[in-house]
């Protein structure tokens, strides 16, 4: 299994405050942000009021969501691995119509076999965005945010099913919760810089909590690493031939790892430290 990140991860920016900046609503963006508000509720009041006072609605949203960067090379990694049998998988935290409207301009969405973020929805011609957990009990994660914790995500998704291996391609503090999920024969591949230059908050994460990691990480400077690298571990972990049988399950159940694992621990370290 391959899970994608989407902002900066598998597309090549941040879709929520691209879409918002196409829509001439930075200003509104900034002057909602210093509230303090939840980053979810901050997108659907940005929203709002983009609509309320620029008059920006559907079809422009639309037309932003069809103009975010998307490297070639990243839509190619995605069909090779789906051709390969890898089942796909986003984890976001940017929402549905934004990655379903990206996925579909660029003919992809078959390839995917599963999407989790938050849910969006039209009123009207405004675009509304709700956090991805709507149970009434907070999720008790304490590293990430109310609307979604993606270690719980991850959690199900590895319940549901055995994977010989898992590939996860994150960048911000969101994706480090579901990298510590994973076992030592799983990859995490992270972005290691903005265009900016910024140094991406996973790779930080990963090397200040690595008592909390046993998958393999490998920083990746460009999408076409990103991309490549996921094809040859994805082909790795078909090679592998065995099914390892519940091995995500007793990860989780908090079992031994064993001696491979203590071994590709070692390896990320050195990868992390480096
Ligand atoms: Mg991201
Ligand atoms: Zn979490």
């Amino acid at each position: 299994m391959v899970v994608f990140d989407f902002d900066w991860s598998l597309v090549e920016e941040n879709s929520d405050t691209w879409v918002l900046d196409q829509l001439g609503a930075t200003a509104i963006f900034k002057r909602l942000k210093a509230t303090g508000m939840p980053w979810t509720q901050l997108m659907d009041i940005s929203l709002l009021a983009a609509h309320e006072e620029l008059g920006k609605g559907r079809q422009e949203i639309l037309e932003a969501c069809a103009s975010v960067p998307f490297a070639a090379c990243m839509q190619q990694a995605v069909k090779e691995l789906a051709g390969r049998g890898c089942d796909l998988v986003i984890l976001s935290d940017a929402n549905s119509l934004y990655i379903d409207t990206i996925l579909q301009h660029h003919g992809l969405q078959e390839h995917f076999k599963e999407v989790h973020t938050n849910r969006a929805y039209w009123e009207g011609d405004s675009l509304r965005v709700l956090p991805h957990h709507q149970d009434p009990e907070p999720h008790g994660c304490p590293n990430c945010p109310a609307n979604l914790c993606k270690g719980k995500v991850m959690e199900r998704l590895l319940l549901q099913q055995n994977y010989s291996r898992v590939v996860y391609l994150g960048d911000g503090p969101g994706d480090f919760c579901p990298s510590t999920r994973l076992g030592p024969r799983d990859f995490v591949l992270s972005r290691e810089f903005y265009p900016t230059g910024a140094p991406c908050s996973l790779l930080r994460l990963a090397r200040a909590e690595s008592a909390r990691v046993t998958a393999c990480f490998h920083g990746a400077s460009r999408p076409a690493n990103d991309g490549a690298a996921a094809a040859a571990l994805a082909s790795a972990a078909e090679a592998d031939g065995c099914s390892h049988s519940n091995s995500h399950a007793d990860l989780l159940a908090g079992s031994n790892a064993g001696e491979e694992g203590v071994c590709r621990r070692k390896q990320m370290q050195r990868g992390v430290a480096s």
